[in-house]
């Protein structure tokens, strides 16, 4: 587990919070199955890494968010795709390009190792592509990637709604006029993105989400059951 501990996106976590971490790790392990492409040769380790990152988002809500699906395909690096896809007005559009990550909703969880192993070692600490997936994983557990997961029963729908929305418009806005922003501009793509990037900055550069977004950072706070910020400011607990 020695790898896995160094992860710059468990820093701050307490004792006890790595140890039932390491538990759904173990589960994790037992229940997908990992496959390298192109000639990639997939280490313990390195599907450790993927897996401990994979269930940081799940600490509290538990493996059944992450059933349903057993297969993880990883690429030595960014890989093409090339499909068709309709638009609102039916309309095919032909798609090629290059992707890190992607996840099907009851299909395999697909990785770039190159990102997953720049992620892991902090090099760009607003970045996690495993969470990035996993976050469009739970958010497909109640139909379509639409930047709503299921929500807790204490959570209210009306408050999720105005604070994520609020943002994401404000986002879009700023985009579109060109103006500078605070998070990766990839969130302003549609409210399914934005839920996936947030998520990055939830658990990998809580502080900067905290403060720019502190109703949407507190949304995710009440979702994922986890509050990354008392991480850094451990004396606050
Ligand atoms: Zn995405």
């Amino acid at each position: 587990m020695e790898v896995a501990e160094k992860l710059s996106v468990l820093q701050g976590m307490s004792s006890v919070e790595k140890a039932h971490l390491r538990e759904l790790t173990t589960l994790f392990l037992h229940e997908k199955r990992f496959g390298g492409v192109q000639g990639l040769q997939l280490t313990d380790a390195m599907c450790l890494i993927i897996a401990t990152q994979a269930c940081l988002p799940a600490l509290s809500l538990g493996m059944g968010c992450l059933s349903g699906w057993i297969d993880i395909i990883v690429y030595p690096g960014a890989f093409r795709i090339s499909r068709d896809e309709m638009d609102m007005a039916g309309v095919v559009h032909h798609q090629e390009r290059a992707l890190v990550g992607e996840s099907w909703s009851r299909g395999p969880l697909i990785l770039s190792w190159e990102d997953v192993e720049r992620d892991s070692l902090g090099e760009q600490p607003d970045r996690n592509v495993v969470i990035h997936e996993i976050a469009h994983k739970l958010d497909m557990l109640n139909g379509p990637a639409d930047g709503f997961p299921p929500l807790h029963y204490h959570m209210s729908i009306k408050e999720w709604s105005s604070a994520l929305s609020a943002a994401y418009e404000s986002l879009v806005q700023r985009v579109e006029h060109h103006h500078r922003i605070c998070i990766n501009p990839y969130a302003a793509t549609s409210p399914a993105e934005f839920f996936a990037v947030i998520s990055e900055y939830f658990f990998c550069a809580h502080e900067v989400l905290h403060v720019h977004f502190a109703a949407v950072y507190r949304q995710l706070e009440l979702y994922y059951r986890q509050n990354p910020l008392l991480r850094s400011h451990p004396d606050s607990n």
